[in-house]
């Protein structure tokens, strides 16, 4: 695997244009490229700070047809979906698996409407499927989520979705796409357009580490940008209209015995017509998700007091009681591109994804969930591809297996380590040699010493924080353990990258002071 020099150097030997540019290197960024390259065209992605640090890290981590969008009788995203979910298991079975989800109801005609529904959603994905659906009695349903309200429970319904690790998931995208040929390189920013006679002919970059900037020229620029697909389109000389509406969603996770057992729980109608989630996850809980629509996109977004109390809120409604908050182990949120729609509440807005090509031939996708990226990065390079007029290939990535794939993974392998797949032996083999490595980061978090060196020499992860919240989840998981295991990550993390003292502590500040909006502060 190149290093970064090796990787930056490389760009400036560049004396052909790129075929394909991708700016991003969130879900949509990178499904672009993984597609791109599949073709053979030859491709660079560039990120601003690292794979998947915006929305990509921060889902509620289902793979998904939308029950919601059922409800909404937007059957044509719930099809396509729901085929995607069948594609992610095949191509990527190390990251993504089966979960049992149960509806709790609390009258007759609502257990008859979600029975119904569900059974259409597992009609809907056919060979897809991910198990069968079923009613439940209200003992059964009890068994499975022991800690539900029983006041007026009536039964529950029973079924399977998937559950994925969106950030392993990213960087299994990365690797892939690497595999393949083509170049990815974060802490590197599209700071502007080159244009020739009106046409985009590449960017100019900037790469973070020392502020050195550079010229990037390709046949096609993608903007795959997340939230920040309209500062792309107005360094575009060419006048856009508005595209985007953001929306914020907020995440807490509490400790594993909230769900006590394996099962999720679906609530299909919050008090404001909401769906909420609480699904098992590493040992812990997530709780979520809010849907509050935000005036300016930002890489840090903080829960906001209503989203916090929301779901506090339905925590007691639904578990009988409120978590302290000392148990509430992390805070996250992440706001979402959707298409615009003039009038709709961003609840309502729909979940499909829409490429558009600008005068200039800037290519840009935005909208969509995780679950669809591949369709989604099939349908930007169908643009792309025309636009540069580069030779017609068809689509290869239906059965494209990801990097990490394995045929059966092993049993007994702990859900955080068979995020590794097939590298899993050669992460083994690490800790072999120096077994100093095997010790854990902390004794509330289940990564280990190895996973910040593995991360470092095959990840490039750059600082603490890629490797708390993105190669590892610790930041996510528990946010107040990951700072406790900071200084120490910092030091290996900068011996691996042989970086000096100051920048080493300067890192440390800056994961501690990000860090500090994941612990809970009280409503
Ligand atoms: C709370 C929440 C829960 C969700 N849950 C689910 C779920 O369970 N299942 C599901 O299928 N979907 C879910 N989604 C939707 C899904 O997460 C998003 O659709 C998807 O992650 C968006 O990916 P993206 O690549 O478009 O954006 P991002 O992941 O934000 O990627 C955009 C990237 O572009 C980079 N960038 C920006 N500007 C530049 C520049 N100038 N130069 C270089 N790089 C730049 C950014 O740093 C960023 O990394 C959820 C969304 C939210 C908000």
């Amino acid at each position: 695997m190149m290093e970064r020099a090796e990787i930056l150097r490389h760009l400036g030997e560049q004396a052909e244009p790129w075929d394909v540019l991708v700016i991003g290197g969130g879900a949509s960024g990178l499904g672009a490229a993984v597609e791109s390259a599949a073709r053979g065209y030859r491709t660079l992605l560039v990120e601003r700070v690292d794979f998947a640090k915006g929305t990509s890290s921060r889902s509620t981590k289902l793979v998904h047809g939308g029950v919601r969008y059922l409800e909404q009788l937007n059957i044509t995203l719930v099809l396509d979906a729901l085929r995607e979910r069948g594609h992610m298991l095949q191509n990527a079975p190390h990251l993504v698996h089966d979960l049992s989800f149960v509806v709790p109801a609390y009258s007759r005609l609502s257990l008859s409407y979600y029975g119904l529904g569900l059974k259409v959603y597992e009609r809907l994905s056919g060979r897809h499927s991910f198990g069968r659906s079923k009613f439940l009695s209200r003992e059964r349903t009890l068994q499975l989520l022991p800690p539900i309200a029983r006041d007026g429970l009536r039964g529950g319904v029973l079924y399977h979705d998937g559950q994925f690790d969106d950030a392993r998931y990213a960087i299994s995208l990365m690797r892939t796409f690497q595999d393949l040929g083509g170049t990815a390189i974060n802490y590197v920013e599209a700071t502007g357009l080159m244009e020739r006679n009106g046409k985009t002919i590449g960017i100019s970059a900037r790469d973070t580490e020392d502020g050195a900037v550079f010229d990037l020229q390709a046949k096609v620029v993608i903007n795959a940008s997340g939230t920040h697909t309209e500062n792309i389109l107005s360094m575009d000389s060419a006048p856009h209209e508005a595209v985007l509406a953001v929306s914020q969603g907020t995440h807490f996770v509490l400790p594993g015995g909230f769900l006590e057992g394996k099962t999720a729980l679906m609530i299909p109608k919050t008090t404001d017509g909401r769906v909420l989630f609480a699904i098992p996850w590493h040992g812990s809980t997530i709780v979520g998700t809010t849907d509050e629509p935000v005036d300016h996109a930002s890489d840090e977004p903080r829960a906001l007091l209503k989203e916090k109390s929301f779901l506090l809120d339905h925590i007691a409604r639904y578990f009988g009681r409120r978590p302290a908050a000392g148990e509430i182990q992390s805070v996250w949120s992440g706001q979402r591109p959707l298409v615009r729609s003039s009038g709709a509440k961003t609840s309502q807005l729909s979940r499909d994804h829409r490429v558009l090509v600008s005068e200039s031939g800037l290519v840009t996708i935005t909208g969509g969930k995780w679950t669809t990226y591949r369709r989604m990065g099939q349908d930007t390079i169908d643009r792309a591809a025309e636009v540069a007029s580069l030779a017609k290939i068809p689509s290869r990535t239906v059965d494209l297996k990801l990097h990490g794939w394995m045929d059966t993974p092993p049993e007994g392998v702990p859900e955080w380590e068979l995020v590794y797949g097939s590298d899993l032996a050669l992460l083994n083999n690490l800790s072999d040699e120096e077994p100093d490595l095997n010790a854990l980061l902390h004794p509330s978090l289940p990564y280990k010493r190895r996973e910040v060196v593995w991360a470092a020499r095959y990840e490039m992860a750059r600082t603490v924080e890629d490797v708390l919240a993105r190669r590892t989840h610790a930041l996510f998981l528990n946010a107040r353990a990951a700072m406790e295991a900071a200084p120490a990550v910092s030091k290996l993390l900068g011996r691996e990258l042989k970086r000096s003292e100051a920048w080493i502590a300067q890192d440390l500040e800056r994961f501690l002071a990000t860090a500090k909006g994941y612990v809970y502060a009280e409503v």
